[in-house]
């Protein structure tokens, strides 16, 4: 059994989408910690949840260190007890360019920020996640990592290895009451939107995101949505699997036999 007030940790929740889901999850009585590197943004979201009763933590810490992620994780449970919903949402899109001319150290940054930290802070809530057999862990993939592209390397190759360690984070959490998506938040015109949008190595290089985020725009309060939904019990059957806000959710609930069967919503090679 899991207490009845849980405890989320929101990485990247001072602003966009993390700061949707922090307000979303604390307006269901859930306790939020939230994390990001600088302060008065992450003030602001705390400040937010506050004005509308809920109970907010902001801890600033970089998720990419190890020795940072630790003590953060001790910090919450002083305060607030174990965390049984982790959201790993700390993202960066910043390494865009030819592979041949991308700063080396700009490029890596965006996978320690999209992957590292998505490892460390699972591997920092799972031993409680573990003993209380209970659990989620979200992680905030996108379609990026289905759809190479050839000036956003670090961003696509970095969400691919989110949506496969999703995966694999699954099957070695059979049976423990842990549950784990990959989510695909839709394109929502936040602080990153903007960077590839209107910064110039965006309009050189990957100008299509102007038409995407025209075309395809969604509110960032749909990701929250869904992660209420995943973290309900009503899709555990689809576990493992990376789920975007343009999925019907009913209809995956309904065939989650063939899904997971035909091993779908997963990253694959398919062979002729
Ligand atoms: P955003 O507005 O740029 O917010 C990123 C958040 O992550 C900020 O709170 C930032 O705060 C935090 N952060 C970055 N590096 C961090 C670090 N090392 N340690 C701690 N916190 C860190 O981005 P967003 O658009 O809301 O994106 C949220 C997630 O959704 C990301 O994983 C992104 O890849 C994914 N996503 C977004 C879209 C979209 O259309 N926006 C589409 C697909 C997927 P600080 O800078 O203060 O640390």
């Amino acid at each position: 059994m899991h207490p009845t007030t849980q405890t989320a940790l929101i990485t990247g929740a001072s602003r966009g989408i993390g700061r949707a889901i922090a307000l979303e999850l604390a307006q269901q009585g859930i306790q939020v910690a939230l994390v990001a590197r600088s302060l008065p943004d992450l003030q602001k979201t705390a400040d937010l949840i506050i004005q509308h009763g809920g109970t907010a933590l902001p801890i600033t810490a970089d998720v990419t260190d190890q020795q940072a992620v630790f003590s953060l994780l001790q910090t919450i449970s002083t305060q607030f007890g174990p965390v049984s919903i982790l959201i790993n949402n700390a993202g960066s899109h910043r390494a865009i360019g030819p592979i041949w001319e991308i700063d080396p150290d700009l490029w890596w940054s965006d996978i320690e920020t999209n992957l590292r930290s998505t490892f460390l802070c699972s591997r920092a809530v799972l031993p409680t996640m573990l003993a209380q057999k209970h659990g989620y862990i979200i992680n905030i993939s996108s379609n990026a990592g289905n759809e190479p592209r050839p000036y956003s390397s670090a961003y696509s190759s970095s969400k691919a290895a989110v949506t496969r360690f999703t995966e694999s984070l699954m099957l070695s959490l059979q049976d423990t009451g842990i549950y784990t998506f990959a989510i695909h938040p839709g394109s929502v015109r936040t602080e990153m939107a903007d960077h590839l949008i209107n910064s110039p190595v965006g309009q050189r290089w990957v100008p299509e995101f102007r038409t995407i985020y025209a075309e395809t725009q969604v509110p960032s309060s749909q990701a929250a949505h869904l992660i209420t939904r995943l973290i309900s019990g009503e899709a555990n059957s689809l576990s493992g699997t990376l789920i975007s806000v343009y999925d019907n959710l009913e209809t995956l609930i309904e065939q989650a036999h063939h899904i997971n069967n035909n091993k779908l919503y997963r990253l694959r090679l398919h062979k002729s």
